[in-house]
């Protein structure tokens, strides 16, 4: 049986269809509908934020922050290590990325390392909750502050982490999720933008619909909506939120046991209340990784080599800059398979597959 790096949570299957019902029979299929209004309430009191709008994904959540910060073709320091989208909804936006190396033990952006990066043409700083781990909020706060610059966090990996007592979405000028069907909650495809004033709440509304109130065109838009039947899936997923992280935590913690001391972990800041949305795994150097990478895929297991490459190499960029830190860690960055229903017998398999390559 193939196992792969994640595999989507899967409500029961009367559930869903008790609300695909209901839709059909209503024929209110989107449109701000009530399962996405239902959603939208129920995410603000789960997470504490009252100026959450629901999105068609989280590049889109991206794009449409950016827009509400009216960044037009400005500068914005973000992280070299994520998902391809962080940097891709930048470009799209015609914005310049300005990447700031990471830190070695958290894999998110160096805060010490910001203020070098800010110049004149400076409009934001963009920093990942990558893995679902915090950025030291505290500094970039201090720092954005002190320089005028809003915080546009991408946290898509990071529900359901708690920092400092609150949800690590709460945090910035603005935050962005994304519930894409590989997410720890997903609406299949989908995702939010959080801010923290009544203005950007319901000028974020206005813009994912057109940017118009019937005849009324007030400013551009687009069509960032979802649906009722993305958002009855969120409604079916959530209250499995709790049990989806507790089994995470315990394949987790499996590993833990299989493989402390053999490759090296992150290291976490106490007060991280962690989804368990990935494990990564550090191997010695990229020609470790590839033979890990290769023993584990003779019994057809995929991890992936999340992140890689560090996105300040892309090809489609079009001026270099390094970051040392990240081009080592992509290199030799590894996410072991995660998900609820992952045997135990599975992560023993997995783990010894790992021990074997490393030797
Ligand atoms: C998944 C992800 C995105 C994109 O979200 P989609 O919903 O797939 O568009 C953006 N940034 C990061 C860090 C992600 O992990």
């Amino acid at each position: 049986m193939k196992i792969n790096v994640t595999k989507s949570f899967v409500p029961p299957a009367v559930e869903y269809m008790e609300y695909v019902s209901k839709i059909l029979e209503s024929g209110c299929l989107t449109n701000q509908g009530p399962y996405v209004v239902e959603l939208e309430q129920r995410l603000k009191d789960t997470l504490g934020t009252p100026y959450l709008k629901l999105v068609t994904n989280g590049t889109i959540a991206l794009q449409l922050a950016i827009r509400a910060l009216d960044i037009l073709d400005g500068e914005i320091i973000t992280t070299p290590f994520s998902y391809v989208a962080t940097v891709s909804s930048i470009l799209w936006e015609r914005c310049t990325p300005v990447f700031v190396d990471i830190e070695s033990n958290t894999f998110c952006i160096d805060p010490a390392k910001i203020e070098a990066a800010i110049t004149p043409k400076t409009k934001a700083i963009m920093p990942v909750h990558v893995y679902g781990y915090p950025c030291d909020v505290v500094a970039i706060e201090r720092i954005a502050q002190k320089h005028g610059l809003p915080v546009l966090y991408d946290a898509a990996q990071a529900f359901a982490s708690n920092y400092l007592g609150k949800s690590l979405l709460s945090f910035g000028t603005i935050s962005t999720c994304s519930f894409h069907a590989t997410k720890l909650f997903h609406t299949i495809e989908g995702g939010c933008v959080i801010s923290h004033d009544k203005q950007t709440y319901e000028k974020i509304s206005l813009m994912l619909r057109f940017g118009h109130n019937n005849d009324d065109h007030i400013q551009l838009g687009i069509n960032g909506k979802n649906s009722e039947l993305h958002a009855a899936m969120g409604l079916c997923n959530l209250k499995y939120v709790p049990e989806i992280i507790s089994k995470r935590k315990a394949v987790s913690a499996a590993y833990d046991r299989y493989l402390k001391g053999k490759v090296q972990r992150p290291e976490l800041p106490a007060q991280l209340e962690y989804n368990y949305a990935y494990y990564p795994i550090l191997l010695e150097d990229e020609a470790a990784l590839l033979l890990v990478r290769e023993k584990l895929n003779a019994q057809q297991i995929y991890p992936r080599r999340y992140f890689f490459p560090s996105l300040n190499l892309l090809p489609y960029l079009s001026k270099k800059q390094a970051c040392p830190v990240s081009e080592n860690i992509a290199s030799r960055v590894l996410s072991l398979p995660l998900y609820p229903d992952l045997s135990m017998g599975n992560v023993e398999l997995n783990s010894s597959l790992v021990k074997e390559a490393i030797g």
